[in-house]
C-alpha cells in the first residue's frame, strides 16, 4: 500500500458489478484519467463509507489508489445524484442508453474531459428536461464529434460536391451524405429527407436550447433516430473492432517483443 499512488478525479458511475463476497467492480467515466474501472472494496456490507454514493449514474469526487490493473477506490462523495433519474423509468432508461455507449466507444485511460463534461451536462437534461430523449440524441452527435467520428453533414462525403434537397443519402460506412451521383444502390446507403438533414445539422451545432425546442413529427423523429441509431451502431461496432484490435497487437507486442529485429 505504501508504494501505490493516490490520486482524485471527479467521476461518473457508468458501471458496476459485483465482486466476491462484500466488494464492487465501478466502471468510472473521469474528468481527468478518462474511463477507469476501480474496486470498492467492501462497499456491498450495511457498515461501508463508500456504499450509497456509487449508485449507477453519481457524479462523485473519488480517491483512487492506481494500481497496476486495477485502481482502488479509497474515497468517494456525492457531487450529484440526479435524483430525477431515480424516480423515473424513462429518464432512467436514457441515462442507461448514454452510460452503456459511452462504455462501449471509449478504451480505458484515454483522458478526454470534454466528453466527461458532455456526460455530466447531459445526465443534468436528462434528469430534468422535458424531453430526456432529446438529451440523449444530442450526446450521441456531440460525442461521436468528440471521438473523432464528426458526420459529413454539409456535402458529399466522396465528391465533396453539393447536395440536391430531393436526392440525399446518407451512408454510415462513409461517414456523412452523398449526392445523387455518388449514392450506390442496395442498402449500404439510406434516403435522407432534407428536414432530417436539418434536425441532424442543429444537433451537430450543438445548441441545446435550439434543440430542446424542436418540433417534429413522428415521421421526421423516427426518420432522425434511424439515422443516428445505424450510424451510432456502425461507429461503435469498428471502434469495437479496433479496440480489440489493439489490443490483440499488446498481447502479440509482448510476447514477441524478444524477437523483434529492426528491418534493413
Ligand atoms: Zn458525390
Amino acid at each position: 500500500m505504501a508504494s501505490s499512488h493516490l490520486v482524485r478525479t471527479e467521476a461518473v458511475v457508468l458501471r458496476r458489478h459485483d465482486l466476491g463476497e462484500a466488494d464492487r467492480i465501478v466502471t468510472l467515466y473521469s474528468g481527468h484519467y478518462g474511463k477507469v474501472r476501480a474496486v470498492a472494496k467492501g462497499v456491498r456490507r450495511p457498515t461501508s463509507k463508500l456504499g450509497g454514493h456509487l449508485e449507477l449514474f453519481t457524479h462523485v469526487q473519488v480517491m483512487l489508489a492506481r494500481g497496476r490493473n486495477l485502481d482502488v477506490i479509497t474515497q468517494v462523495e456525492t457531487l450529484s445524484s440526479f435524483l430525477g433519474l431515480r424516480e423515473d423509468l424513462w429518464r432512467a432508461g436514457h441515462a442507461y442508453y448514454v452510460a452503456e455507449l459511452l462504455d462501449r466507444m471509449t478504451e480505458e485511460h484515454a483522458e478526454n474531459a470534454a466528453l466527461y463534461r458532455l456526460l455530466v451536462t447531459t445526465l443534468q437534461r436528462v434528469a430534468t428536461a422535458q424531453r430526456p430523449e432529446r438529451a440523449a440524441q444530442l450526446f450521441e452527435v456531440q460525442a461521436l464529434d468528440l471521438l473523432g467520428y464528426r458526420p459529413e453533414l454539409r456535402r458529399c462525403v466522396r465528391c465533396r460536391g453539393a447536395l440536391q434537397p430531393d436526392s440525399i443519402a446518407f451512408s454510415a460506412g462513409d461517414g456523412g451524405v452523398l449526392c445523387e451521383s455518388c449514392r450506390p444502390s442496395g442498402p449500404l446507403a439510406r434516403a435522407l429527407s432534407a428536414n432530417a438533414l436539418k434536425v441532424l445539422r442543429l444537433y451537430q451545432d450543438g445548441d441545446w436550447e435550439t434543440v430542446n425546442r424542436l418540433r417534429l413529427g413522428d415521421d421526421l423523429r423516427s426518420e432522425v433516430e434511424q439515422v443516428l441509431s445505424d450510424y451510432v451502431q456502425y461507429v461503435a461496432e469498428s471502434q469495437l473492432k479496433s479496440i480489440t484490435f489493439v489490443a490483440a497487437l499488446r498481447r502479440q507486442g509482448l510476447a514477441t517483443a524478444s524477437q523483434v529485429r529492426p528491418a534493413g
